[in-house]
C-alpha cells in the first residue's frame, strides 16, 4: 500500500533521514521506535507530504507523494495524521471540529457528516458531548476526538505520532485502547510511540530507527526477545 524507497531528508547541513526504505501492507500495523531525535516525526511528516524529501520516493499505491505534480490535498485526505498535541480548533464545537473537513474537502452533506461523527462519538463514549467545546474535554477525550476526526476523512493509512506523549498517565490507557480497537478493524497504521508494551500489543512489525536509518525490523517477538544489533539491545535496555 505504502512503499518508502531510499528516502533522504536534510535540513540545511544536517542530515535527518539517511536512506530509509520500508513497506506497509494494507491492513498492517507498523510501529516505529527509536531514540529522541532519530527522525521518527520527520519520517511521518514525509509520509503525508508535509515535508519535501531530497532523494528517494514515497508511493501510496501508484501515486507518488513527493512528486512535484502531487495533489497535496488529495494525499492528505488519503493519509490521516494525528499528532502529540491534539490540534482541535478551540472556537469550534466537537461536532464542528469533526465535520469541518469532511464537508469542506469531501463535500459531504451536513447531515451525513454529522451522522457519522455522532456514531464515532458514541463509540468513544462521548455521546451527548458534541456541542461542547474542546476546552470542556479532558486531554484523553480531546485526543480521541482528534483520532476520530482523522478517521472521518476515510484515509487509507493513519499515522500516529506519539499521540499519548502529552497526556496524564491515567488518560494514556483510553487513547491506546482506541488505537487497539482500530487495529482490530484492520485500519492500516504507522505508529510512533515510546510505549513499549503498547507497541508489542499492536504491532505486526516494529521498526527500530537510529540516526536517520532503520537499524533493524521484525515482529515484536523478534525485536524484543532476540534483537540482532547492539544498538537495538542498548535502546531496549533503557525501557527495562
Ligand atoms: P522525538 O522522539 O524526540 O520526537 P524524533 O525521532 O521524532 O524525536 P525528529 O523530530 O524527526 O525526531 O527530528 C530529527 C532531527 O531533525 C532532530 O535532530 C531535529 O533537531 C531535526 N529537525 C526536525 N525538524 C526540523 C526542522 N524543521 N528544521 C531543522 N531541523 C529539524
Ligand atoms: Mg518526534
Amino acid at each position: 500500500l505504502l512503499t518508502i524507497s531510499d528516502v533522504w531528508k536534510t535540513y540545511g547541513d544536517s542530515s535527518v533521514l539517511n536512506g530509509i526504505s520500508f513497506h506497509v501492507n494494507e491492513g498492517e500495523r507498523v510501529v516505529i521506535i527509536g531514540p529522541s531525535g532519530c527522525g521518527k516525526s520527520t519520517m511521518l511528516r514525509c509520509l503525508n507530504g508535509l515535508e519535501e524529501i531530497q532523494k528517494g520516493s514515497i508511493m501510496l499505491r501508484r501515486s507518488n507523494i513527493n512528486s512535484p505534480a502531487k495533489d497535496g490535498k488529495n494525499i492528505q485526505q488519503k493519509i490521516g495524521m494525528v499528532f502529540q498535541n491534539y490540534e482541535l480548533f478551540p472556537h469550534l464545537t466537537i461536532l464542528e471540529n469533526i465535520t469541518l473537513a469532511p464537508r469542506k474537502v469531501e463535500h459531504k452533506r451536513k447531515w451525513d457528516a454529522e451522522k457519522e461523527a455522532l456514531e464515532y462519538l458514541k463509540r468513544i463514549g462521548l455521546e451527548g458531548r458534541e456541542h461542547d467545546y474542546p476546552r470542556q474535554l479532558s486531554g484523553g477525550q480531546k485526543q480521541r476526538v482528534a483520532i476520530i476526526r482523522a478517521l472521518c476523512m476515510h484515509p487509507e493509512v493513519m499515522l500516529f505520532d506519539e499521540v499519548t506523549a502529552s497526556l496524564d498517565p491515567e488518560m494514556v490507557h483510553e487513547v491506546l485502547q482506541l488505537l487497539l480497537e482500530l487495529a482490530k478493524q484492520n485500519v492500516t497504521m504507522v505508529i510512533v510511540t515510546h510505549e513499549m508494551e503498547f507497541a508489542k500489543a499492536v504491532a505486526d512489525r516494529i521498526i527500530f530507527m537510529d540516526e536517520g536509518i532503520i537499524v533493524e525490523q521484525g515482529t515484536a517477538k523478534e525485536l524484543f526477545d532476540t534483537p540482532k544489533k547492539e544498538r537495538t539491545k542498548r535502546f531496549l535496555k533503557t525501557f527495562k
